[in-house]
């Protein structure tokens, strides 16, 4: 392989947006043969919002606290929430002891009364109770929302929705990749039934829900002990050491630092419809130098 030809290769991919950080993972791109993408910022446009807020509490009074719990949080679903609140004038109101719980959710202190808000694997870990009949909670996950639970003082008392459009070009994106042989796959720590969703939407099969941010890696690690190469595609702190360990880590332009450090190339504005591309690409400047 001479690295002139390489270097060629990702001058021109460079044009299209992709950014290979180096001449080996052009080399080694070619052999990846099953691609792994995170959900949220990934597959979606990672601009989600509040679609259906329930509670058997004071709506205002709840909202009011939990805006100003996630207030606290640089997660995109507690940007969602916050613009909730903001767009119904609800006040902020002060909170003390808060806490991210990774991968979960979020906790605070609000009127001498502790709030939770999360998934069910938080839930669980604190003992809160979620109701019998979860078949509206349901309901929106199978449009592919995403729920959040909410609880006060161990309570269950009510639950948030957050929709997350697909971004334009992933159905065609995946079915390129289809089509040139490649796997599918989605890796995400939302639930199963919204991640089915969302991966139905887009075409790709096979989902690995439920998955906290430090077992991404290990996922990785797993497939490719299978003897699959993997090329994992993600944009959030949570997915960089998945990056990092895949054969070829692909991180969204609009991700963050971390993700594009951890990452062999980027593409820019984290434009889904360059990935078919940056496989034929590097196939193609591999192809010309033998
Ligand atoms: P993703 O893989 O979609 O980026 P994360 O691993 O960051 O998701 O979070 C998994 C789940 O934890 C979310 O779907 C949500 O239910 C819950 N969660 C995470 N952060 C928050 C937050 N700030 N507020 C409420 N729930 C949260
Ligand atoms: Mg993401």
């Amino acid at each position: 392989a001479t690295p002139t030809s390489i270097m060629a290769g990702s001058g021109r991919a460079a044009e299209y947006g992709i950014l290979f950080k180096t001449a080996e993972a052009m080399e080694r791109a070619k052999d990846v043969d099953t691609i792994v993408f995170d959900k949220t910022g990934t597959i979606t446009e990672g601009r989600p919002t509040v679609t259906h807020f329930e509670t058997t509490r004071d709506q205002a009074k709840l909202l009011s606290a939990i805006v100003s719990i996630e207030r606290e949080s640089e997660h995109p679903l507690a940007t969602a929430i916050v613009r909730y609140g903001e767009e119904q004038n609800i006040p902020f109101v002060p909170i003390e002891q808060f806490q991210t719980i990774m991968g979960k959710g979020v906790s605070a202190t609000v009127n001498q009364e502790t709030i939770h808000i999360g998934n069910k694997t938080l839930m669980d870990e604190y003992h809160i109770a979620l109701p019998n009949d979860l078949s509206t909670v349901d309901k929106y996950r199978t449009q592919g929302e995403t729920v959040m639970y909410i609880a006060a003082d161990g309570k269950y008392c009510g639950f948030l929705t957050v929709a997350d459009p697909i971004k334009e070009g992933a159905v065609e994106a995946i079915q390129q990749l289809h089509e040139a042989g490649y796997s599918t796959m989605m890796l995400t720590g939302d639930n199963e039934k919204t991640a089915e969703a969302i991966a139905k939407k887009v075409g790709i099969k096979e989902v690995i829900a439920d998955v906290l941010p430090t077992n991404k890696a290990e996922t990785i690690d797993l497939l490719e002990s299978s003897g699959l190469r993997v090329a994992m595609i993600g944009d959030g702190i949570n997915d960089a050491p998945a990056l990092a360990r895949a054969s070829i880590g692909i991180a969204m332009g609009t991700g963050t630092d971390i993700a594009i450090e951890a990452a062999d190339i980027t593409l820019m504005q984290g434009n889904i419809s360059l990935v078919p591309k940056t496989f034929r690409m590097s196939a193609a400047s591999v192809r010309n130098i033998k």
